[in-house]
């Protein structure tokens, strides 16, 4: 949901940085492929953002099991390369998941997966800081029946400016529930939108952000229960009011929090209707 910086260059290794640490059988298969891989990986920037439309380069099963290993089988210094360039993002590009936008100290994942294309398993502009849940759910999932693109490539996607992800208050009988999907937005072409909604849905987003804005909105509920009616309505404001500091727009809680603003007639109401206020 979110465009992370890139990698600063000069912590980017080069696939021939990363091939010279292995050794033995593994770097023999590598040598092997090598011309085909470095071919495979300057096309994959020339496509970029739309490297799901790649076709694979290697037709062999057992070859592709093989290679697509080597990640796993990477020596300690390919892997100090790959380290080098996560720590090289900003903070918050390290900490936050920018498939999700949650704080949960994202893992590299490979985008282009390496089951499929061993090719990108050891390039480094194939691999994004993404967290556990998200890459559980993403799968080996990067394009539709169709071709289409399934889900967002953070470190080249979404130069759109404003807001997309939005929200609503389901009022219930006893607790305030939340509602978030993706809306159009005149920054968005149909085209990106399409790649949002298939973003959203196949990482269950709406799901993981109305579990965390309920919580909000019940400890909210819980906080100004027994208050003065504008006594409520002004904390409420205060909480809600924009952090500069904050996220990310298209984030859940900055998304929460303009919302009660722009509702927070409604809301007092439902809490004076449940005499929850003084
Ligand atoms: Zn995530």
């Amino acid at each position: 949901m979110r465009k992370i910086t890139q990698y600063d260059p000069a912590e980017v290794p080069l696939l021939a940085d990363v091939v010279d640490c292995f050794s033995g059988n593994d770097r023999t298969l590598l040598d092997g492929h090598l011309t085909n891989f470095e071919a495979a990986c300057d096309d994959f920037v020339l496509a970029v953002p739309d490297v799901h439309a790649r076709r694979p380069i290697i037709a062999d099963k057992a070859t592709r099991e093989n290679l697509s290993k080597m990640w796993e089988r990477k020596p300690a210094q390919a892997a100090r390369l790959f380290a080098a360039m996560k720590d090289s993002l900003p903070k918050e590009d390290r900490s936050l998941c920018p498939f999700c936008n949650l704080s949960e100290d994202p893992e590299l994942d490979h985008y282009l997966p390496k089951g499929e294309y061993p090719e990108f398993s050891l390039f480094s502009r194939n691999l994004v800081p993404i967290c556990g849940v998200c890459n559980k759910h993403k799968g080996v999932v990067v394009r539709s029946s169709a071709g289409d693109r399934v889900i967002l490539f953070p470190p080249y996607d979404l130069t759109v400016e404003g807001v997309f992800l939005t929200m609503s208050i389901q009022y219930g009988a006893s607790a305030l529930a939340s509602k978030y999907e993706i809306s159009a937005h005149t920054g968005l072409t149909a085209h990106v939108l399409g790649i949002l909604k298939r973003h959203f849905a196949r990482l269950q987003l709406a799901r993981r952000f109305e579990a965390r804005a309920n919580a909000q909105l019940a400890m909210l509920v819980r906080t100004v229960r027994g208050w003065e009616v504008d006594v409520a309505r002004s904390a409420i404001d205060s909480w809600c009011k924009p952090n500069p500091f904050e996220l990310a727009p298209n984030s859940w809680e900055p998304v929460l929090k303009a919302h009660i603003r722009a509702e927070l007639e409604p809301v007092i109401a439902w809490l004076t209707a449940r005499r929850l206020l003084s």
